[in-house]
């Protein structure tokens, strides 16, 4: 199995478990008690677990795409009495959800409040979980985004349009700058050569891209991003019109690297 970096935080910590081709699946970990986001394949997570005597408590799914949800039902029979987040929205998608939510909505897990975000536009249900920095604490506030924003990038439109996956990004880009965005796929690299390629003469862009190229060929992931990193070098976040999103999003569905 592969292995992600390890964040140390005060509060808690945040794991990444590398999956597939590019898929991360995240592991939110406070004492002995676990979350997981979006486990694309059971095994992996399992053993990940497993090894470290860790309790899962809960999965937290942010869209129906089978590399999100593939490992939850396995999951759940090892760790039964784990809850699963997903949204209400999504029950005959994600049938096994056991707490189903909404944008908008606020829970608390493992002590931490948690409010949900409506960001449909890969899916038309899709969600982010965000954690707002608690008090007396000094890690900084987190956001589980799925597949809408990524490193540089965003998802591809499914079953929303340029006009949800604008106000989606808009959305995110109101959390607090030092937000760190934990993305399902590690595409940083790819979606930095296009940017590059766009605009050659960013130096912004073109600084981050030497140095994910260095991370990646170091075997480390580039993630987690965080959104004043994204203001700074995400075409998809600096869009200040849904055509001009809408216009970028077409030429990078049908670029070649
Ligand atoms: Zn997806």
């Amino acid at each position: 199995m592969q292995s992600g970096m390890f964040l140390e935080k005060n509060t808690y910590k945040i794991h990444a478990i590398p999956v597939l081709k590019d898929n991360i699946v995240w592991v939110w970990i406070i004492g002995k008690e676990a979350v997981v986001i979006d486990p694309s394949i059971s095994e992996p997570v399992k053993a990940w677990l497993q090894h470290r005597d860790l309790k899962l408590i809960a999965i937290l799914q942010t869209h129906h795409h089978e590399d999100h949800i593939g490992g939850s039902p396995d999951l759940l029979k090892e760790w039964p009495a784990a809850e699963v987040f997903a949204c209400k929205r999504d029950l005959q998608r994600i049938p096994f959800q056991t707490y189903s939510i909404d944008s908008e909505e606020k829970f608390s897990l493992m002590g931490q409040e948690i409010k949900v975000l409506g960001i449909a536009a890969h899916t038309n249900s899709h969600i982010a979980y965000y954690l707002p920095k608690a008090k007396e604490s000094d890690q900084n506030p987190s956001v589980f985004c799925g597949d809408t924003l990524f490193a540089a990038g965003c998802g591809r439109i499914f079953e929303g349009t340029a006009e949800d996956m604008f106000k989606a990004l808009q959305k995110l880009n109101k959390l607090p700058g030092e937000t760190e965005v934990f993305c399902a796929h590690e595409y940083t690299e790819s979606n930095l050569r296009w940017a590059n390629s766009l605009y050659p003469e960013d130096f912004k862009i073109k600084a981050r891209l030497d140095a994910v190229i260095k991370l990646r060929e170091k075997g480390q992931l580039s993630l987690p991003t965080t959104i004043s990193e994204e203001r700074e070098t995400n075409l998809f976040l600096k869009a200040t019109t849904i055509e001009e999103l809408a216009s970028l999003r077409l030429h990078k569905d049908n670029w070649k690297p």
